[in-house]
């Protein structure tokens, strides 16, 4: 893809010192865990490749003089020292484990632009009165072991490691195992109790959606994380012969299932694009030919960047649902509601500032997809910085970003974790 990064002059300070080469380089030798035939990644949860890739990390950061620690769910931290003892350090990073058939960035480009962020900080000459680590939280994606954002959430203090490391993969292998797998090759990691203060967090991240590139800009300034409200809706009718059975004797649920996705599409419709509506899975049983159905199952996913409207709309999804139910029953569970986050807006002015400075076009923009990020942000002032991905495609071998875009993102936040680790 074309980058929209690249900048004319070399900008002063760390940004300066941000080698766009050697951040590709880093991608590039990470996809190489994991790697699959159509040049996507399949790097599981504390699988073995996941362990080579945070391997990979720790190196990496010895050779940059950091320290490298994990805590009891696995996140590894790699920390470069500040000048003053005692303070909380300020906090970046992302994930490295991938979808089945995943990408080369998501979330490998939040660690290794933190990475070369200290890199650039060590060529730069550059010290800051607080320490700058960077993290790999375990099990952001929540493929392999469900729920996602694991390491994130314990870290958080949402959940305790011993009952979120219990949880089981599909073979049957709990979490636990699987790190103490991943641990036994990495006897050099110091280990830390879970949690600790943490002055800022900045996570860096490609967009997954196409509206930085559409807007031809190179960094994203991310306000906040929208709320999510998950239904799941059961239509029952009756079956009978589809030869025999009148059409105005018939409780057909699929029938009404359509009346009901035509009435919730109008609902969500909105003039600005901004509602997120998806009936992702629907299941019409018995699925026979000639049989009238007498089930449906479909699940919606609603998403929005506004409390406010989030309520509105998601609080109608009950009654309009029964309105269209015509003969048939229609149950309705919301399975899943999390209201949006708004980030801290000592950061993200923090992450304007710098890019004005810095002078890279830009939009500010709430982020679509759930992050590592929102679960900071309960625990500590946080804020997160997008990149443009080609086409907005990401959890896909296809997915791709272009080097200088991730050098454009990568220096955005090497000069906003230096000024919010000297503040
Ligand atoms: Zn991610």
């Amino acid at each position: 893809m074309t980058g929209l990064g690249s900048s004319a002059r070399k900008p002063a300070g760390v940004a300066g010192a941000v080698d766009e080469g050697r951040l590709w380089t880093r991608h590039m030798d990470m996809a190489r865990h994991g790697a699959l035939a159509r040049g996507g990644v399949n790097r599981p949860a504390l699988s073995a490749e996941d362990g080579r890739a945070r391997r990979l990390m720790a190196d990496w950061a010895r050779a940059l003089g950091c320290a490298v620690f994990t805590d009891p769910v696995g996140n590894l931290f790699v920390r470069r020292e500040g000048t003053e003892a005692g303070l909380a350090p300020v906090l970046t990073g992302s994930h490295l484990d991938t979808q089945p058939t995943g990408g080369k960035f998501d979330g490998s480009y939040g660690v290794l632009a933190g990475l070369e962020a200290i890199e650039a900080m060590n060529d730069a000459g550059i010290s800051t009165h607080r320490p700058v680590e960077v993290v790999a939280w375990t099990n952001e994606e929540g493929s392999r072991f469900q729920p996602g954002c694991l390491g994130s959430c314990v870290f958080a203090g949402r959940t305790g490691a011993d009952e979120a490391l219990a949880v089981r993969d599909r073979d049957g292998i709990a979490a636990h195992d699987a790190l103490a797998a991943i641990r036994a090759g990495e006897p050099d990691f110091l280990v830390r109790p879970v949690g600790f203060d943490v002055h800022a967090y900045v996570e860096a991240h490609i967009e997954q959606g196409p509206l930085l590139e559409k807007a031809r800009v190179p960094v994203g300034i991310v306000t906040g994380i929208q709320g999510t409200r998950w239904f799941a809706i059961e239509v029952l009718g009756e079956e009978a012969h589809a030869g025999t059975m009148p059409r105005r004797h018939r409780k057909d649920a699929f029938v009404a299932a359509v009346a009901m996705v035509g009435a919730l599409d109008r609902l969500m419709h909105d003039e600005d694009d901004v509602v997120r509506f998806t009936i992702g899975r629907f299941e019409v049983s018995p699925g026979s030919p000639n049989t009238v159905p007498g089930r449906v199952f479909f699940t919606i996913d609603f998403r929005h960047p506004d409390a406010h409207t989030l309520k509105r709309l998601g609080d109608q999804v009950q009654a309009v649902c029964r309105a269209h139910a015509g003969p048939c029953q229609v149950g309705i569970e919301e399975t899943f509601h999390a209201l949006p986050c708004a980030f801290d807006p000592m950061v993200v002015d923090t992450v304007r500032a710098t890019v004005r400075d810095l002078g890279f076009p830009a939009m500010e923009l709430p982020s679509g997809a759930n992050h590592d990020a929102k679960f900071l942000a309960e625990i500590c002032p946080t804020a997160m910085i997008f990149v443009p991905c080609e086409r907005g495609i990401s959890h896909n071998e296809a997915e791709s970003a272009s080097p200088s875009d991730l050098a454009a993102g990568a220096q955005v936040l090497a000069e906003t974790l230096v000024r919010l680790a000297n503040a």
